[in-house]
């Protein structure tokens, strides 16, 4: 079955803006929301939930409780668009948005220092790096750079280029890595290296795949399986790509250090616990896309599980 066809524009609402402006300033941007956070306090006010564009899960589900089928879904939230057979590869790339991705906002006094009317409605605009404030008509008013900060009575709104590419909510994969500080660089190295940097969430903990099933960390598993629910739902991630690292002492914790002797134990040991991991993730999301490695400590990685 295809979605043949390119996918009407639907205007982005001022909703589903600012829930996507929350989504980033927790997900996406932790360090810049934190340091943000220390001089202001945010409001944001917001209903509903997801990026209003393209099929709503929520929706298709209410339909399906009233005895639709999936044609009648499908063409609903899809209009303009022809079911059918394809060959060849499995992958359907569909377009979600044409759409700037502009973030919209009112009830502002100022912005990019720019005095503004409360009453009326401006937008963020992306422009290459930067972003501009235009007029709810699309007339340019100032250069903010990089970020636009709008103040208002109690509310300050900030949104950056990224924050827009975020509200379009769809990235490729969550990255779930060790703790170990010697594998930050060689884990974003290796993101760069497949295109996904600015492309994923991540999850750090104690083993990687280890502190989510060995029984040992039988308290972290759940939050872990709740942020990747929580990313499928934020950020529309549909792989989950597990990064287990060599010399990792988490590991000897979890399984004692006769499983960790030697290399060939240790790829042995990881290799269970990463197919322990695929196998969980088949259970809870049996669409999502599972990479499994075991990283050496320069960097290379081999693909186990
Ligand atoms: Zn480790």
């Amino acid at each position: 079955m295809s979605l043949a066809s390119a996918l009407p524009i639907r205007p982005r609402r001022l909703v589903a803006s600012l829930l996507a402006l929350a989504a980033v300033l927790v997900c996406a941007f932790g360090a810049t929301a934190a340091s943000a956070r220390a001089q202001v306090n945010w409001v944001v006010h917001g209903h509903g939930f997801g990026h209003g564009v393209g099929l709503s899960a929520y929706g298709a589900y209410g339909y399906a409780l009233h005895g639709k089928g999936y044609k009648f879904i499908l063409g609903h939230y899809y209009p303009g668009t022809t079911l059918g057979q394809i060959s060849g590869p499995n992958v359907v790339r569909v377009l979600l948005s044409t759409t700037s991705g502009d973030v919209t906002f009112s009830e502002a006094t100022s912005a990019c220092h720019t005095k503004l009317e409360p009453t009326r409605t401006y937008e963020a605009h992306r422009l290459g790096n930067t972003v501009v404030l235009r007029s709810s008509g699309g007339k340019p008013l100032a250069k903010c750079g990089a970020t636009l900060r709008a103040a208002g009575a109690g509310v300050l709104l900030a949104a950056s280029p990224r924050l827009v590419r975020a509200a379009s909510g769809k990235y490729e994969a969550m990255i779930l890595a060790c703790i170990d500080p010697r594998t930050q660089e060689p884990v974003c190295s290796y993101a760069a290296k497949h295109g996904l940097t600015g492309q994923y969430s991540q999850f750090a903990i104690a083993g990687a795949a280890i502190g989510v099933v060995a029984p040992k960390f039988a308290d972290w598993h759940k939050t872990f399986w709740d942020n990747l629910a929580t990313s499928i739902e934020l950020h529309q991630v549909g792989k989950v790509i597990a990064i287990d690292h060599r010399d990792c002492g988490a590991a000897k914790i979890a399984y004692g250090e006769a499983a960790v002797a030697d290399p060939a134990r240790e790829t042995e040991t990881h290799r269970k616990a990463l197919a322990q991991f695929r196998e969980e993730v088949g259970k809870r999301h049996p669409n999502m896309a599972v990479e499994t490695g075991l990283m050496a400590l320069d960097g290379s990685m081999e693909m186990l599980g």
